[in-house]
C-alpha cells in the first residue's frame, strides 16, 4: 500500500490531512497516516487566552476525522531517515511514499543563561497549562502573603518579547488580573521586555504606537531596546543592568524549528526552516513536503520569505494536499502565492489591532472592540473549515 505521512496535526498538516481525504476518495491505493504525539488538535493562535482562563482551546484529532480515511497515530516523532523513506515514531518505524512536514515550532532561548530553565513558554496546549497554574500559584500565595513587599514580588509577571505571542499574552493577563481578580489591584505589576525599538515589528509603527499605548493604559509597563541578559529562579537582569525581582517569566521572544528535520538531510535556512520550492517541495527531494512554520517558503511578490503564522499554514496545508494529489494523479502542480487577508492582535478580552486587506483602499486598520470581534469571527471561521473539509458538523468545540 502507498502511503502519504503527515508529521503534525497543527494547523497546516491536519488541513493538508483532510484534503488529501476528500480529493483521494476514490483511490483506495494511497493511506493518509497522519501524526501527533498529542490526541487533540490545539487552536495554537488562542493559547494566551488558556494560559490565563483556562479556556477550551483544542479539540480531539480523532473527532475531527472521524468521517474520513485518515489513520491517526499519536506518537510522538524521533527520527527522519530520508534516504529510506522512513520516519521513526515512539513505538514503531512508518515508511512513506510522500512525506510532509507540519510540526510547527519551538522556542529558541538563544542560549541566555537560564532562560530555559527558569522561564516558561507558550508554545502549546502544556505550556499553557503550566502558565495557568505558576499564575494561579503565584495568586494563591500572594493571598495568603501578611508581607506586602513579598506579595507585589509574587505578583510581578514579565513577558520577554514584545511580538504577537508576548503582546496577546500581556493583554490577556493584565485584564484578568484587572477584572477578574480584584483582590490583587494595586499590587500586581506586567512587565514587557522587548529587544527592539517597538512592540510588534510586524505591523507599520502608527499601529505599533497605538497598541503600546493602549497598552500602556490597560497598566502594562513596557521596556524596549533592551535585552533579558541573565534569568535565575527569582530574578532577571537586564542589558541596561536593572534587576528585576520575579517568579514568572514568559518567553516569547523567539522561534526555531525543531531540530529533528535539522537532523535529517534536508536543506534548511533561516530558523531551521526547511528550504522549499514554487510548490513547497523540499529541495532535492520532491516526495517531501514542508509547510507552515517548517517551511521557508518565499512570497514571489516580495521576494521575502512568508511569515510564521496561522493563516499561510492554512493556505499551504491546502495546497500541499492539492499537490500531492496532482504528483499522484501526473497533473500539474499549483505554484503556492501567498493571499495576505490581514493581520488581528488582540490586546486583552475586548480589545484588538490590526487591518484587513481590502481591494482599492489596501489596507482596512483597526482597533479597539471591533477588532476583537474581528479576531473571534477568524477563529470561528478556522473551526467551521475543518467541519466543512471533515464533513462533519457535529458538534465540537462552540
Ligand atoms: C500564543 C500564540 C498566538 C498566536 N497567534 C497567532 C495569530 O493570532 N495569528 C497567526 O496567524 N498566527 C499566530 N500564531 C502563530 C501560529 O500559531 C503558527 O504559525 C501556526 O500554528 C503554525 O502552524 P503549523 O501547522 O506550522 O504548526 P502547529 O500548528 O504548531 O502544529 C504543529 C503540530 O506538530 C506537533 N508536533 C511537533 N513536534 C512533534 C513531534 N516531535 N512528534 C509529534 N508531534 C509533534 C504538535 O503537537 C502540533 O500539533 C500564534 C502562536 C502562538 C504560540
Amino acid at each position: 500500500m502507498n502511503k502519504i505521512v503527515i508529521l503534525g496535526a497543527g494547523y497546516g498538516g491536519i488541513t493538508a490531512a483532510l484534503r488529501l481525504a476528500r480529493l483521494l476518495k476514490k483511490k483506495k491505493d494511497y493511506e493518509i497516516h497522519l501524526i501527533d504525539k498529542n490526541p487533540f488538535h490545539t487552536f495554537k493562535t488562542q493559547l494566551h487566552e488558556a494560559a490565563v482562563r483556562n479556556v477550551e482551546v483544542s479539540v480531539p484529532i480523532n473527532q475531527i476525522i472521524r468521517k474520513t480515511s485518515i489513520i491517526f497515530h499519536q506518537q510522538e516523532i524521533k527520527q527522519i531517515l530520508t534516504k529510506e523513506h522512513i520516519v521513526k515514531l515512539q513505538d514503531f518505524d512508518i515508511t512513506y511514499n510522500y512525506l510532509v512536514l507540519a510540526l510547527g515550532s519551538i522556542t529558541n532561548f538563544y542560549g541566555i543563561p537560564g532562560l530555559q530553565a527558569h522561564s516558561l513558554t507558550l508554545q502549546s496546549l502544556d505550556d499553557a497549562k503550566i502558565i495557568y497554574e505558576n499564575i494561579s500559584g503565584l495568586i494563591d500565595e500572594a493571598m495568603t502573603s501578611i508581607n506586602e513587599n513579598n506579595k507585589k514580588d509574587l505578583l510581578r509577571f514579565v513577558i520577554g518579547g514584545g511580538g504577537l505571542t508576548g503582546v496577546e499574552f500581556a493583554g490577556e493577563l493584565v485584564d484578568y488580573l484587572s477584572r477578574d481578580n480584584r483582590l490583587v489591584q494595586g499590587l500586581k505589576e506586567v512587565i514587557v521586555i522587548e529587544a527592539g525599538n517597538r512592540l510588534l515589528p510586524n505591523l507599520d509603527e502608527k499601529m505599533s504606537e497605538e497598541a503600546t499605548k493602549r497598552l500602556i493604559n490597560k497598566g502594562i509597563k513596557i521596556i524596549t531596546n533592551t535585552k533579558i541578559t541573565n534569568r535565575t529562579a527569582d530574578t532577571i537582569t537586564l542589558s541596561n543592568g536593572e534587576i528585576i525581582k520575579s517568579y514568572c517569566l514568559v518567553w516569547t521572544g523567539g522561534i526555531k524549528i525543531s531540530e529533528l528535520i535539522g537532523a535529517s538531510d534536508l536543506k534548511i535556512g533561516q530558523l531551521g526552516r526547511v528550504l522549499v520550492n514554487e510548490y513547497l517541495q523540499a529541495l532535492d527531494h520532491p516526495e517531501i513536503f514542508a509547510l507552515g512554520d517548517n517551511a521557508l517558503a518565499i512570497n514571489p511578490t516580495t521576494g521575502k520569505p512568508v511569515p510564521a503564522a496561522a493563516q499561510f499554514a492554512l493556505q499551504q496545508g491546502r495546497l500541499v494536499g492539492e499537490n500531492i494529489f496532482a504528483e499522484i494523479k501526473g497533473k500539474e502542480k499549483k505554484t503556492y502565492k501567498p493571499k495576505v487577508f490581514g493581520e488581528i492582535i488582540s490586546l486583552g478580552r475586548h480589545l484588538a489591532v490590526g487591518w484587513f486587506a481590502v481591494p482599492f483602499i489596501k489596507k482596512l486598520k483597526f482597533i479597539g472592540f471591533i477588532g476583537s470581534l474581528f479576531k473571534s469571527a477568524v477563529e470561528d471561521k478556522h473551526i467551521l473549515l475543518l467541519r466543512k473539509e471533515s464533513r462533519n458538523w457535529t458538534s465540537w468545540k462552540g
